[in-house]
């Protein structure tokens, strides 16, 4: 028999750090999961738009993805890199053609924030340089180094973590800071950068890093230009562009794999967890080959490249192709996407619908006019989502946007329901509440 929730509330309060929190008032233990569909121990059944934050892809349980991973726990399960391991070497193959341009050469571990520690170290090494530069409302990873590149006031801690960081605006148009409108504004968030670089920093720069689609920062999406602009500054000033993939990588945000192919721009790396290995503990980072070599620095992840996670990422790959998930994620990202532009028409709650494919964000604001952000109202929000049986996520700078990211398999019957449930919920709570 599960234990009941209550039970569990009882042990996270005791034996774990109180940093570890879980969404809802009244949480469920989830101890099924079958593709887009997920159960908790009274069975009830939840459709998941959530995907364990962006990173059950291909399903929960997945079973051609668990029969691959199955036959490879029977037959070996780890020997670590000391020795050749044969399905980690096949996946760097397949990652450096999977992956655009010049990108070749992998590093795997076993978490995105450690995948970022060590491609900002690498380049570093590769520069000689130590100046980063991130975007305001990113969201790196949780290590001393993550937390420096993380754009978010609430990570800034009364210890040190990396430093000479600087933050330089991301092309959030809801709220521009500069209070311009696209495209009027010439994209000034972008152009920005320059005056960053030469009012901060020596000039000669490490790197530039970014999510393409900002998660955690609730799926903010910059305008076309954003990227090619930000890019050509960065080469002028000498430094390595890195797209953060772990959350838009993976077919996620529908006709690319990948997030940053959208801007039809190549990166010198990108960073992969999440979606990588559909729910196994992964972690990896490709670079061009001269930016790989300059790294001389530690060369052992225990785990890294583990036979495992190696064959379940390989098997989520080849799912990824062979269903075509990255046609279904355009092709429900459209549906989603109009939907909701049906529930914008209606519901005053929401300010503003962002994002592509199925990295779709959902910002709630108290007042249009002012955009006053919603957070009390985006928890009720996904509770009443939740008691109906639908579960979605939260992010933003104000936590007031819906993250809806459901697995990439899900079907229109999903999509219809989801916003069915959506538009319920958003009825509920803006009866309780007073529209200028
Ligand atoms: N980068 C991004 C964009 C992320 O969203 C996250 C995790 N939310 C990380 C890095 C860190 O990954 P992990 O939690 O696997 O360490």
């Amino acid at each position: 028999m599960a234990r009941t929730p209550e039970e569990l509330l009882r042990l996270r309060q005791q034996y774990v750090l109180q940093c570890v929190k879980n969404y809802y008032e009244r949480p469920m233990n989830l101890v099924k999961g079958a593709m887009q569909y997920l159960t908790d121990s009274t069975g009830k059944e939840y459709l998941d738009f959530f995907a364990g934050i962006l990173s059950v892809n291909s399903g929960h349980s997945n079973p051609e993805i668990n029969a691959a991973v199955h036959a490879q726990v029977d037959k070996l399960q780890h020997v670590s890199t000391v020795y050749l391991i044969e399905p980690m070497l096949e996946m760097a193959e397949e990652l450096a053609k999977v992956t655009p341009g010049a990108l070749q050469k992998s590093f795997f571990c076993n978490s995105g924030t450690e995948a970022i520690d060590t491609a900002l170290l690498t380049a570093k090494m590769f520069t000689k340089s130590d100046e980063v530069i991130a975007l305001r409302h990113s969201y790196h990873g949780r290590s001393h180094v993550a937390i420096g590149a993380t754009g978010q006031s609430t990570w800034r801690l009364p210890v040190s973590t990396m430093g000479n960081v600087h933050f330089t605006a991301s092309g959030y148009c809801y709220r521009c800071p500069f209070n311009l409108t696209y495209p009027s504004c010439d994209v000034q968030c972008a152009r920005d950068l320059e005056g960053v670089l030469q009012s901060s920093t020596s000039g000669r720069i490490a790197a530039f890093i970014a999510e393409p689609i900002q998660g955690v920062g609730g799926f903010v999406t910059p305008p076309p230009e954003f990227f090619p602009i930000v890019f050509e500054i960065v080469k002028r000033y000498g430094g390595v562009t890195i797209a953060d993939e772990v959350q838009g990588g993976w077919g996620r945000t529908g006709t690319h794999m990948f997030s940053i192919q959208h801007w039809g721009v190549e990166p010198d790396m990108m960073v992969f967890a999440k979606g990588m290995a559909n729910g196994y503990a992964i972690g990896a980072f490709i670079a061009r080959p001269e930016i790989a070599d300059a790294y001389t620095g530690p060369n052992i992840s225990t785990f890294g490249g583990n036979p495992i996670t190696m064959v379940a990422a390989m098997a989520n790959l080849n799912y990824i192709r062979e269903h075509d998930l990255i046609g279904n994620a355009e092709r429900m990202g459209r549906i989603l996407f109009d939907g909701l532009a049906e529930l914008t028409a209606k519901h005053p709650l929401i300010g503003e619908v962002r994002g592509k494919g199925l990295m779709c964000g959902v910002e709630l604001v108290r007042d249009r006019s002012t955009k006053e952000p919603a957070p009390a109202e985006t928890i009720r929000v996904m509770e009443l989502c939740k008691d109906d049986g639908v579960l979605v996520g939260r992010g933003g700078y104000f936590n007031n946007v819906l993250r809806l990211t459901p697995p990439l398999v899900v079907n229109a019957d999903d999509v219809r329901r989801a916003l069915r449930t959506l538009d319920s919920a958003l009825t509920a709570v803006e009866k309780t509440m007073v529209f200028a």
